[in-house]
C-alpha cells in the first residue's frame, strides 16, 4: 500500500458483522477494502458460544420470536428493527449453510435448535457445540480471503474517517503495523468494529472491544446511541488470572445447569433475561460480600460443551465434579453508532453494523443470540445500502492525521466498573464526566440522562422504571448533551 488508493466499499472490522457484510458487497460486484486490526482469533464474534437466534422451529415464527425480544428489551427495543431481524434472521442462517456453515443438527438431520434464557421456543443454532462463533468466522474469513473482489488489509487500523466540506464521509485513514498512513476513499465506508465492553474492567470480551468505531463515527460527526446500556453477562468465571471472566455460555443453563448461593440455596430463576439474573447475582454478592456464586452444571452432558470443558481444564475445574465460581461481567454493548435499519449512521455514506452500531434492537437488554442474527441481518441491509452511495465527487481523499483510538487506561477501567457497574447513581456516574479517556465521558453523560431504572441500566437514586421514557433512546454527539428521542 502507498500513501493513497481507492475502492467502492470500506470495511473496517472482520467479526462476522464485517465479513458478512464484505462477501455481500462482494456478490453485488463492489470493490471492496476489509481493513483488520487484530488477528481472527481476537474478535467478539470467533469468541461466540451460544448461537444464532431463529425462528425456524414448525412451532415457532418470527412474530413469536420478536415478542420475547421486546419483552427483554424492556420497553426500549425499537419495533420495526425487532420485526426486521426475526423476518430475516431464518434465511441468513440458509445463507451460511449456504456458505459452507456446518450447524449442528440431530440424527435425523434436522437443525438443533437450543433454549436460552428469555427465549420461548427452543429456536438458537449451534456450529461444533459452543464453537459457534468460531466456525462461522473461519467459514467467512477463508471465503473473504479468496474473494478476487475483496481486499484484505490485516494488520492494518482504521486511525480516522475522512468527511468532505458537506460533511459527507469519503474514507478513512488507515496504519499499518509498518509503515505510515495511507488515505483509502471510498464511496462508502461501513463500521464493524464490535462494541466496547472492554472499557469495563470485568468483561468477557477480547481486549480489543473499546469502541474504536463508536470514537471514530463520533469524530466525524456521527451521533451515538443508547451508551447506557451495557449488557453484564450474569456467568463469567470469577478466578484470579487470565482465564477471569471467561463466559460460561447461557446454554448451559439452558440445558438445566443452576445457580445456587453461598448457603447451596437456589435464589434466582435461571432462565429469566439476562439483565435480572445479573442484578439477582451482583445484589447476592452485595449481600454476601463474597466473591462469586456458583454455577452447577454436574447434571449437564459436558460433551455438548467441548470449548468450555477444555476451558475449565485449564483451571483445574472439572465441571462434571466441580461447582464453577461465576459472577457478572460486561459483555455486550446494546448501544454504538446510531443507525437506521440499512445500517446509515448520521453522517452520510457512513454505516456501521454489528456490535458497533445501534439501531435499538435489543433496547435495554438483549435478548441471548440475538447479536450474531443481527451482525448477518444489517450487516447484509448494510452492504446492500453502502452499494448503492453515490462515487465520491471529488478527487482523492484527504487523509486526515488521525490516530487509531487506543486502548482506556486501567484508572478509566476501573472507573467505569465502578462509576457504571451494574447499579450506578448520580454522584459517580458525575466523576466519569471527567473522565480523560472521551468515551468514557460520553457513557457518563448517556448514563446521568437516563433517570430511571430498566434493563441494564439500574440507577440506585431513580429505581423505578419511568414509563413516559418507553421506547425512548438517547443520542448524543462528541460536544452534545444528550437527547431522549422515541424510535418506533
Ligand atoms: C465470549 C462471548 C460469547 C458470545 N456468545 C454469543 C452467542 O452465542 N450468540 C450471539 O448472538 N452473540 C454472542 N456474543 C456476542 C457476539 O459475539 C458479538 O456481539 C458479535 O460477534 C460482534 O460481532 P462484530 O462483527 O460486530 O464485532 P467483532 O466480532 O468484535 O469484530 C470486530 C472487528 O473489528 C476490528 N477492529 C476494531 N477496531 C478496529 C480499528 N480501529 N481498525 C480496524 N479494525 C478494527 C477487530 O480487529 C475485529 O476484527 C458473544 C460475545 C462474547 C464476547
Amino acid at each position: 500500500m502507498d500513501g493513497t488508493t481507492s475502492t467502492d466499499v470500506a470495511v473496517v472490522g472482520a467479526g462476522a458483522a464485517g465479513l458478512y457484510a464484505a462477501l455481500v458487497a462482494a456478490a453485488e460486484g463492489a470493490a471492496v477494502a476489509l481493513v483488520s486490526r487484530s488477528p481472527l482469533a481476537q474478535t467478539a464474534s470467533y469468541w461466540a458460544q451460544g448461537g444464532i437466534a431463529a425462528a425456524l422451529a414448525d412451532a415457532d415464527s418470527p412474530a413469536q420470536h420478536a415478542a420475547d425480544t421486546i419483552a427483554a428489551g424492556r420497553e426500549a427495543a425499537r419495533a420495526s428493527a425487532v420485526e426486521v431481524l426475526c423476518k430475516e434472521s431464518p434465511e441468513r442462517v440458509r445463507d451460511l449453510q449456504k456458505l459452507g456453515v456446518r450447524f449442528d443438527a440431530d440424527r435425523a438431520g434436522n437443525l438443533a435448535l437450543g433454549l436460552e434464557g428469555g427465549h420461548s421456543q427452543r429456536r438458537i443454532v449451534h456450529a461444533g457445540g459452543a464453537a459457534t462463533g468460531r466456525r462461522i468466522t473461519r467459514t467467512l474469513s477463508a471465503l473473504a480471503a479468496t474473494n478476487e473482489r475483496i481486499r484484505v488489509l490485516e494488520p492494518v487500523a482504521a486511525s480516522a474517517l475522512a468527511t468532505d466540506g458537506d460533511g459527507r464521509c469519503t474514507g478513512l485513514t488507515v496504519r499499518p503495523r509498518e509503515g505510515g498512513p495511507v488515505a483509502l476513499s471510498a464511496r462508502a465506508v461501513i463500521l464493524a468494529t464490535g462494541g466496547m465492553a472492554a472499557l469495563w474492567q470485568r468483561t468477557t470480551n477480547p481486549r480489543g472491544a473499546v469502541g474504536a468505531g463508536l470514537s471514530l463515527a463520533s469524530d466525524a460527526g456521527a451521533r451515538l446511541a443508547d451508551l447506557e446500556f451495557m449488557q453484564f453477562h450474569p456467568t463469567a468465571l470469577r478466578l484470579e488470572g487470565p482465564r477471569d471472566g471467561f463466559l460460561v455460555t447461557e446454554a448451559v443453563r439452558g440445558e438445566g445447569a443452576l445457580l445456587y448461593d453461598a448457603q447451596g440455596e437456589r435464589f434466582v430463576e435461571e432462565l429469566a433475561p439476562r439483565d435480572e439474573v445479573a442484578l439477582a447475582i451482583h445484589t447476592e454478592l452485595e449481600r454476601t460480600g463474597e466473591p462469586a456464586v456458583w454455577l452447577d452444571m454436574r447434571h449437564v452432558r459436558v460433551e455438548r460443551f467441548p470449548n468450555i470443558a477444555s476451558a475449565l481444564a485449564d483451571v483445574g475445574l472439572n465441571p462434571a465434579r466441580d461447582l464453577l465460581p461465576v459472577a457478572p461481567a460486561a459483555h455486550y454493548t446494546m448501544g454504538g453508532v446510531a443507525t437506521d435499519l440499512d445500517g446509515r449512521s448520521t453522517v452520510p455514506g457512513l454505516f456501521a453494523v454489528g456490535e458497533s452500531a445501534c439501531t435499538g434492537l435489543h433496547g435495554a437488554n438483549r435478548l441471548a443470540s440475538n447479536s450474531l442474527a443481527e451482525c448477518l441481518v444489517f450487516g447484509r441491509r448494510a452492504a446492500l445500502a453502502a452499494c448503492a452511495e453515490p462515487a465520491p465527487a471529488g478527487g482523492a481523499v484527504t487523509a486526515p492525521d488521525g490516530r487509531t483510538p487506543g486502548a482506556p487506561n486501567e484508572e478509566t477501567r476501573a472507573a467505569l466498573w465502578r462509576h457504571a457497574g451494574l447499579c450506578r447513581d448520580a454522584q459517580g456516574l458525575a466523576e466519569l464526566r471527567d473522565d480523560p479517556y472521551p468515551l468514557a465521558r460520553l457513557i457518563g453523560a448517556a448514563c446521568l440522562a437516563r433517570e430511571e431504572s430498566r434493563g441494564a441500566h439500574q440507577r440506585t437514586d431513580f429505581p423505578d422504571t419511568d414509563d413516559a421514557l418507553d421506547c425512548m433512546h438517547s443520542l448524543l454527539g462528541s460536544d452534545e448533551e444528550p437527547e431522549l428521542k422515541r424510535w418506533l
